[in-house]
């Protein structure tokens, strides 16, 4: 008895947060540097799904915006990463830019840099067919256009959230793997969460479980619209050095970069089945070669390297493609990071600070109404 009462003790915090991937842990990290105490419970080890199998793409560019305030200001902190967490992550700013391949593309991009003047907004610039050309010399000759990205870039996924857990650690959170949350319940003064290691509370409960989010918030009997999707990529044999920019096309889905040991890394809107309760989401070839296709569109040169390896993640989309983050609208002290729909890899240093303000300020810095879990009821009701 005199055992089980110290161990309930000692699974006491200030909050619990679900899930291990980059938004759990840049939340801990967060958390844990203004002196909170932080458990993190993670249902298999941290980085075991999206914010780890990424592809690594660190962009603004083409964000809906309600979430550019919160890109913007998750751009800056992988600006600043080696300072604030002692790591750059792999993070290299070489760039992203999305080609135009017809003038409907170019259309579609002037109307994108227009509308985000219109915003107040202007880190996305249209260059023309000449700077496209200095910019990714390999590129096809058909381009016409494109807009450009001068700060973003890619990363390292699985060192990335590595590296924030590593930090939280330093300062003070505790993190529990193989520890699956099986229920959640809000009692007078604090949450608990259910595991397979036994209860922990806390008065602060943040959900960051990526595409299982919705299943957590049902135990509280809160809806939320996170739907989970596979998304695969593919990478090839090692190449000679021939483009440093990440380049996406405008009318289809491609995301491709080249890493610094070589490999080209192949991705973009390539979405597979998914199986969420065995945490597996299917390969499809077809897709995969459809991809491979768009590929050689754009790098012809590229039609005789082999492919070497694909794998696929689970993600949790939304309605919209834009994440939940901030408060629940059914329980109080409970925040909501989840939904990131394909790309939130990049928003995780923003998100997880902006989870930190709303539990330790009542509101994060950067605007994040866009963002909250209301926007869906209140479009239903409209
Ligand atoms: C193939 C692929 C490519 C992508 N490319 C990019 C890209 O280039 N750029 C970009 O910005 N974004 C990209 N994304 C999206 C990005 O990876 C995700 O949006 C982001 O990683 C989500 O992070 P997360 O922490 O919310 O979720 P996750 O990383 O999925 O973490 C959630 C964690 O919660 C845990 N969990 C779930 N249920 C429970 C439970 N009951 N108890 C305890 N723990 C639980 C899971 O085990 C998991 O580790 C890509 C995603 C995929 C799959």
């Amino acid at each position: 008895m005199h055992e089980r009462i110290r161990k309930v003790e000692k699974n006491v915090f200030d909050v619990v947060i679900i899930g291990g991937g980059i938004h759990g842990c840049a939340s801990a990290f967060f958390l844990a540097r203004r002196g909170l105490r932080v458990v993190i419970l993670e249902a298999d080890y941290c980085g075991r799904h999206a914010s780890g199998v990424n592809a690594g793409g660190v962009r603004t560019l083409g964000r809906p915006l309600a979430e550019m305030p919160l890109t913007l200001a998750s751009c800056d902190l992988w600006h600043e990463l080696n300072d604030l967490i002692g790591d750059d992550c792999g993070f290299v700013a070489q760039g992203q830019i999305k080609v135009a391949e017809t003038e409907d593309d170019v259309q579609t991009l002037r109307d994108r840099v227009d509308l985000l003047a219109a915003h107040g907004f202007n880190h996305e610039v249209l260059v023309d067919r000449q700077t496209v050309r200095e910019l990714v010399p390999a590129i096809s000759e058909h381009v016409t256009g494109a807009i450009w990205v001068e700060r973003d870039g890619f990363a390292l996924p699985y060192r990335a959230v590595t590296a924030f857990r590593r930090a939280a650690e330093a300062e003070g959170a505790v993190v529990h793997e193989n520890c699956r949350v099986s229920n959640v319940t809000q009692g007078a003064s604090k949450w608990q969460a259910t595991t397979n290691q036994g209860a922990f509370e806390a008065e602060y409960m943040v959900v960051a479980a990526g595409a299982w989010s919705g299943g957590i918030a049902q135990t509280i009997g809160e809806f939320l619209p996170v739907t989970p999707g596979g998304l695969m990529l593919m990478v090839t044999q090692r190449l000679p050095h021939f483009i440093k920019p990440v380049v996406g096309a405008t009318s289809r889905g491609l995301s491709f970069k080249q890493y610094d040991n070589g490999t080209v890394v192949i991705g973009g809107e390539l979405n597979c089945g998914v199986d969420i309760n065995a945490g597996h989401a299917e390969l499809d070839f077809s897709r995969l070669a459809n991809s491979a296709k768009i590929v050689t569109d754009l790098f012809p040169f590229l039609k005789h390297v082999s492919i070497n390896r694909a794998w696929s993640g689970i993600e949790g989309y939304t309605p919209d493609h834009a994440p939940i983050l901030g408060a629940s609208a059914e329980a109080s002290k409970l925040i909501y990071a989840c939904g990131f729909s394909s790309s939130g890899f990049q928003l995780g240093p923003a998100s997880g600070q902006a989870v930190s303000e709303l539990i330790l300020d009542g509101a994060s810095k950067v605007p994040i109404d866009g963002l909250a879990l209301s926007r869906f009821s209140l479009a239903a009701a409209a």
